[in-house]
């Protein structure tokens, strides 16, 4: 088992991430500042550490409310341009530092428009902090603007994204409580967006089950799947020999390499799976679906891309080969242009494995 990947060398790997919260991320330390700043005097704790603590412990409560708890303390205080910026410029610091250098990170402009500003400068802030995270780390970053499945500002939240396709924002998300809120609820956004051959991804198939993910593909037009993991129940595992079968939804995501933006830390908390060593991502890698690791929210499950990684190496004895496969899945499913996804793997996330494995000495 030793020769596996360590956690410093998959440090050193270059990792792309495609499913990432904006307000899943923030550090504790910038929590307390920007509270102090702005007057909110919410926080459970004005102690980083405990901070920190605070909203581990509430994620892993297996209380959805309490896990809910924590998001209204970060959006609470990123309701100002300042805010904003320095959380944006934060996140593509802490990614890139961990050896991510694409990734995609989404959050709901509605959420922060609650010190006055308007959509449009919500995203203009957040865009202004990941180029500055650009210009210091080389790292790319791309938005998703997500709208909330409850709220009915789906159309909205779409044509903001159109209106900032140039500028950064690369695609569309919806997130929240599944079960209630069919995705079809937001179907006028998603033709809109198909008709501006737009790309967006739908959080489906993560507490829900199987007509949530069919409704998400088959009615909605998804690119990719947000979590996805409830898939696992169109495949039928015999045992004794006998093959895996696959239903019919389940063959066509796999056949149409439809991306799965898997997150197993996350997922444990959530309760959409007991453990990692349990993890359907498991089952998915073996028959080849087009999965890909990522970490949802890094503040509320204590993570980080290459964490992800490392506890998947611990559960299923992954190599360098198979850490390199989920990173170059993520790339050819990141949702900017053909030739820079291809730059990508070729000029960067190749010679980078290739040389990692050369130093470490095994693939
Ligand atoms: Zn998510």
């Amino acid at each position: 088992m030793t020769n596996l990947p360590s956690l410093d060398e998959i440090r050193r790997a270059p990792k792309v991430l495609l499913h990432d919260h904006l307000d899943g991320g923030l550090r504790p330390s910038t929590i307390i500042d920007i509270a102090r700043e702005t007057g909110y005097s919410g926080l459970p704790s004005t102690d980083t550490d405990n901070l920190r603590q605070w909203f581990q412990e509430a994620s892993d409560s297996g209380s959805l409310e309490r896990y809910l708890e924590t998001f209204d303390h970060t959006v609470a205080v990123m309701q100002t341009p300042e805010a904003l910026r320095r959380v944006a410029f934060e996140a593509g610091e802490d990614l890139a530092l961990d050896g991510v250098v694409y990734a995609e990170i989404r959050y709901a402009p509605e959420q922060h428009t609650e010190g006055g500003l308007t959509l449009d400068q919500v995203v203009e802030a957040v865009l202004e902090g990941f180029r500055d995270a650009e210009a210091k780390y080389g790292i790319r970053v791309g938005t998703l603007l997500t709208a909330m499945r409850h709220a009915a500002r789906s159309q909205e939240i779409a044509e903001l994204a159109i209106r900032y396709r140039d500028q950064g924002v690369v695609g569309f998300d919806i997130a929240g409580a599944e079960a209630g809120y069919p995705p079809t609820r937001h179907l006028d956004a998603f033709e809109y967006l198909q008709r501006e051959n737009s790309h967006f991804t739908i959080h489906a198939g993560e507490a829900f089950g199987l007509p949530s993910i069919w409704q998400a593909i088959q009615w909605c037009g998804a690119d990719r799947l947000g979590h996805g993991v409830r898939i696992i129940d169109d495949i039928e595992v015999p045992g004794g020999g006998e093959p895996i079968r696959l239903g019919r939804l389940a063959a066509y995501v796999r056949d149409k390499r439809i991306p799965l933006e898997m997150c197993p830390t996350s997922n444990l908390q959530t309760g959409a799976a007991k453990s990692i060593s349990e993890h359907p991502i498991g089952l998915l890698r073996k028959l080849n679906f087009r999965v890909t690791v990522n970490t949802d929210n890094r503040l509320m499950s204590g993570t980080s891309v290459s964490q992800e990684f490392a506890k998947l190496v611990e559960a299923f004895g992954y190599g360098w080969d198979d850490l390199q496969w989920f990173t170059v899945n993520a790339m050819k499913s990141a949702f900017i242009p053909f030739d820079e996804r291809l730059a990508l793997i070729n000029g960067v996330i190749k010679p980078g494995f290739a040389q990692l494995k050369w130093a470490v000495g095994r693939p």
